[in-house]
């Protein structure tokens, strides 16, 4: 089996950077028809920050990487959002321990903890029409490959939109909520699509 290292997981917060940062006008329309307008822009703060401080200084494992990124998430994003992803990464990264390499099972463990992590922050599931519904089918995909993964994200994002909101901003509008996709689910999908692309490098 394939293993990734540091430089790999750089590669996928910086795909991650690039996603976020072509798709910030469909993340913060989603957001203004059941938030606040500003989702695109948050993440498109927050990894700018991630991907310039990997550039400065990229860390010597993939776990660190990820334990960084979180870090920045939590750090530059106002939003709900940035802590979750931010703890999304960090738990995972911590997951990873020192390890120098890792395998397409070990990151779906990590990123399984990592999930678990936001589910207890949140106190959301899977159904509540929140990035949990993207994030959590493809973490379960992601053993079988990259593409199952990014491929069950999009179904994941796709699925909300007849939802009704239970958490989160947009759990406000209730009843209103359903007949959007939501804006986390969907930066979830292109977190997957990243690393889909790098992997298939
Ligand atoms: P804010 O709502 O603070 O403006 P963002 O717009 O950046 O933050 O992010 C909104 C997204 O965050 C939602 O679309 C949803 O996917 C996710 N979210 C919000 N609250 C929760 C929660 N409690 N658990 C999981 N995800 C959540
Ligand atoms: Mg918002
Ligand atoms: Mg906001």
């Amino acid at each position: 089996t394939e293993s990734y290292g540091a430089a790999f997981v750089v590669r996928w917060m910086e795909a991650a950077a690039g996603a976020v940062e072509r798709e910030a006008g469909r993340l913060t329309e989603l957001d203004s028809a059941i938030g606040d307008a500003d989702h695109g822009a948050n993440l498109r703060r927050g990894f700018a920050a991630v991907a310039e401080e990997l550039a400065k200084e990229p860390p010597g494992t993939p776990g660190a990487v990820l334990v960084t990124a979180g870090r920045l998430l939590i750090s530059t994003v106002g939003g709900a959002s940035g802590p979750l992803y931010g703890t999304l990464l960090r738990r995972a990264g911590k997951e990873l321990g020192e390890a120098g390499e890792v395998t397409r099972d070990g990151l779906a463990r990590a990123l399984a903890a990592g999930v678990a992590a936001v589910g207890q922050l949140g106190g959301a599931a899977p159904g509540d029409k929140t990035m949990l519904d993207a994030l959590t089918p493809a973490v379960a995909a992601l053993p079988e490959s990259f593409a199952a993964a990014r491929a069950a994200a999009d179904a994941g994002a796709a699925a909300t939109v007849p939802l009704r909101a239970r958490k989160g901003r947009a759990g406000y509008l209730g009843e209103r909520s359903v007949g959007h996709q939501d804006p986390g689910a969907t930066s979830s999908a292109l977190l997957f699509a990243a690393l889909e692309e790098v992997a298939a490098g």
